[in-house]
Parts: structure tokens; C-alpha cells; sequence
């Protein structure tokens, strides 16, 4: 089938709408492998686009909206006929809502959608509300033809990946970290992905979680850079110097660390974490502080004022929830003291961290992947 789609947020980008556009058309022609995607007035036109991608359309960032489109000429006659022909389901109520950018046309809007909604209205028996129809068939007219489509199908919105520069984000297996990754697409960054595994523990599962969690972000930004750090030398060091309840603390200070310093050799501009503020003991604004404090570098979290429920849909509808949600140790989880500290004063920690041995932490070896979304 044919689509045309509309772009979020162009309206704002003025000098920069080109190399906006360009990068969506880029994106999505990598994306969906076959289709060819040129651009018209007010929108794309995606050629050849195939049934089973459209829910991973509704998902890629800078797409406001889209929907199966019908090419006429643009003799009313043949307007009619297009209209007529198409099968539009289950309706009972519509409207025809015509746009012209070409004004030369020989009728107006008004005249547009009288004359092809009588000819519905016969043939369909669909009744005409123009306040709240269940149908809107639009019929767009331009200097070449005119564009046919129905309800439009919504999208992700945003800008397109790779207009906003590179972060790292910082993936665990569970839930929230791979929304915050999405979540950063949809501004139109390009995400890589860090995470931090501990050998010692049945790694088999982590690992293939870690995987599959990539291979779901990477259907909506193509290919993502996975990097994997060993981590459990670092957390022997923190197991015998650091007392229980600052052990998760030092733990994510440490993996800031590394992360830090990663970024700078892929010229990542900022760290991204899924932290939401107060959802587990670990991200008191106390705790946050003094775990954020370890680096310079710029630290984003998306999902700080969402709610674990928004979280959650918003999994689900991206495509990682259930792989969260499959039972694994994290490196995290082993830390997970029965009295956590949740109001880290930042001095303290600060002198349990110097009693580390931390001088090869900048060596740490880190492995790196590179995930296509058809792998
Ligand atoms: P998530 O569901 O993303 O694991 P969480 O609510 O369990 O989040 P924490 O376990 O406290 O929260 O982790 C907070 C953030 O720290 C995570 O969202 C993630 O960005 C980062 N993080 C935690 N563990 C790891 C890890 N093993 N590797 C990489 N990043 C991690
Ligand atoms: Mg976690």
C-alpha cells in the first residue's frame, strides 16, 4: 500500500526543516527496507509500504501522523469515483474535509466536500456530522492530483533520530531504562546503550535479555550500538569496603564513572538514566544528588516525573515490557539491602568511595555490539 505522513514539530524548525525532512526520509527508508519515501506537499508519501509495519510506524520518532492514501486526477469526476471505490469499513457517521494548496482549482473546499459527501451519503448510506464523525475522508488537492485518505493513525511525534546529537543511556534489565532510551529517541537523539553485567551470576539470560531489549529499540532507530562492562571486579571492591546500606550508592557512582568516560570516546553529549524520582530507595532527591554528583557530564533523566503506571504503558506500547519483566539477577538486585540508605549524605559517601580501590577503574574493558532490528 501507499501511505502519506505527516511531520511533528516542523513548524518550528524553520531554517533546519530541509535537513529535517531529509533525516526522516533517510531514517525511514532504512527502517522499512523496500519502501521508497519522497516528499510532497505537507507531508511524505511512503510507496510500497507493507501491511505489518504500520504499528512500528506509529512508533518512529518525528512522524505525527499517517494513513493509507488513494492517488486521483484531479477532475472531481475522478475524485468521486476514487472515493466511491474504496471499501471504508464500518462506519456510520463521516465527513469529507478537503484542503487545497493548489487555489487555481476550479472549485472551492466547501464545493470539494458537498459534492463528493452526496455521492458517499448515496452510495454508503453514511450519515454527514461534521462536529465529532467517526470517518473523515480527506481529499487533498495539490497542482498534480488529488490525495485520497481516511482517518489519520497517530505517531509517535517528535524529531526525527539523529537531529539532536548522541547519548549514552544507561540500560538494566528492568522496566524503566528502556522507555528512557525510547523516550530519548522520540527527541531525536541517537541512543547508544550501556550496561553494566556481573559475571559471577548466571550471565546466560542477562546477557540475551540485554540483547532483546536492543533488538526493540533498534526497530525504531535501525541500528544500536550495544556495550557491555564487566563489572564484577568493581563489585567484589564494593562488597568488602562499602557498608551494606551505601552499597547501592557507590555501585551507580561507579557505573557513572565508567559511562563518563565512555562517553567521551563515542562523543556522547549526555548520560541517560531511567530514574524516576522516588520510586525505589535509591532515587531520593538525596540520593540522586549524590549519586549524580560523580560525574560532570550531563546526566538526563526522561521518566523523573513520570509514574510507574505511565511507565508501564508506555513499555508495553514500545514492545519491552515483557522482556523486562523475565525473571533475571541484575547486578543491581545483589545490592538490594534490607535498609537501604535514602537520605545519602554526600560527605559520607564521598569517604566511603575514597576508601576504594578504584586506580584501574579507567581501564575497565568494555565490549561493543553493534544490533540491527531484522537481526
Ligand atoms: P530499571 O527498571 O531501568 O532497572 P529501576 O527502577 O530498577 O530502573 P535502579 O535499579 O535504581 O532503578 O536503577 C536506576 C537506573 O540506573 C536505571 O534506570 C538504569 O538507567 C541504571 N542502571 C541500574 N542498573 C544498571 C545496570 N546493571 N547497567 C546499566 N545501567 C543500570
Ligand atoms: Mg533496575
Amino acid at each position: 500500500m501507499n501511505l502519506v505522513a505527516h511531520l511533528d514539530e516542523i513548524f518550528l524548525k524553520g531554517n533546519n526543516q530541509k535537513l529535517f525532512i531529509k533525516r526522516l526520509i533517510d531514517n525511514l527508508e532504512e527502517l522499512f527496507p523496500g519502501v521508497r519515501v519522497k516528499r510532497i506537499e505537507g507531508g511524505l508519501w511512503l510507496e510500497n509500504f507493507k501491511d505489518e509495519n504500520l504499528k512500528r510506524l506509529a512508533l518512529v520518532p518525528g512522524v505525527a501522523n499517517f494513513a493509507p492514501v488513494f492517488k486521483a486526477d484531479l477532475d472531481i469526476k475522478k475524485i468521486i469515483k476514487t472515493v466511491t471505490a474504496h471499501q471504508w469499513g464500518n462506519f456510520s457517521t463521516f465527513r469529507i474535509k478537503s484542503e487545497r494548496s493548489d487555489k487555481r482549482y476550479p472549485l472551492s473546499s466547501l464545493e470539494i466536500e458537498r459534492e463528493v459527501g452526496a455521492e458517499i451519503n448515496k452510495q454508503f448510506g453514511y450519515k454527514v456530522n461534521l462536529k465529532n464523525p467517526e470517518l473523515t475522508i480527506h481529499v487533498d488537492i495539490s497542482s498534480e492530483q488529488a490525495l485520497i485518505f481516511g482517518n489519520l493513525i497517530t505517531g509517535a511525534g517528535g524529531l526525527p533520530i539523529g537531529m539532536s546529537g548522541k547519548v549514552l543511556c544507561l540500560l538494566s534489565g528492568g522496566i524503566d531504562s528502556p522507555v528512557a532510551a525510547y523516550k530519548m529517541m522520540r527527541r531525536g537523539a541517537e541512543v547508544e546503550l550501556i550496561h553494566f553485567q556481573n559475571q559471577t551470576q548466571v550471565t546466560q539470560e542477562v546477557s540475551q535479555k540485554i540483547f532483546d531489549l536492543t533488538k526493540v529499540l533498534a526497530q525504531y532507530q535501525g541500528t544500536v550500538s550495544l556495550h557491555i562492562v564487566p563489572f564484577s571486579k568493581w563489585q567484589k571492591e564494593i562488597v568488602i569496603k562499602a557498608p551494606a546500606d551505601y552499597r547501592m550508592l557507590i555501585t551507580r557512582r561507579l557505573m557513572l564513572k565508567i559511562a563518563a568516560n565512555f562517553s567521551k570516546k563515542i562523543k556522547s553529549l549526555a548520560l541517560v538514566t531511567g530514574d524516576s524520582l522516588g520510586q525505589v530507595a535509591s532515587q531520593t532527591l538525596e540520593n540522586i544528588s549524590a549519586v549524580y554528583e560523580s560525574v560532570e557530564i550531563l546526566k538526563l533523566s526522561p521518566l523523573i516525573g513520570d509514574n510507574k503506571s505511565e511507565i508501564i504503558r508506555m513499555a508495553r506500547q514500545i514492545g519491552t515490557l515483557e522482556i523486562s519483566n523475565r525473571p533475571y539477577e541484575d547486578c543491581c538486585s545483589l545490592f538490594v539491602s534490607k535498609h537501604p540508605q535514602t537520605r545519602a549524605g554526600l560527605k559520607e559517601t564521598l569517604a566511603i568511595e575514597s576508601g576504594l580501590n578504584l586506580s584501574d577503574l579507567e581501564k575497565t574493558k568494555i565490549d561493543s555490539f553493534q544490533v540491527h532490528f531484522r537481526d
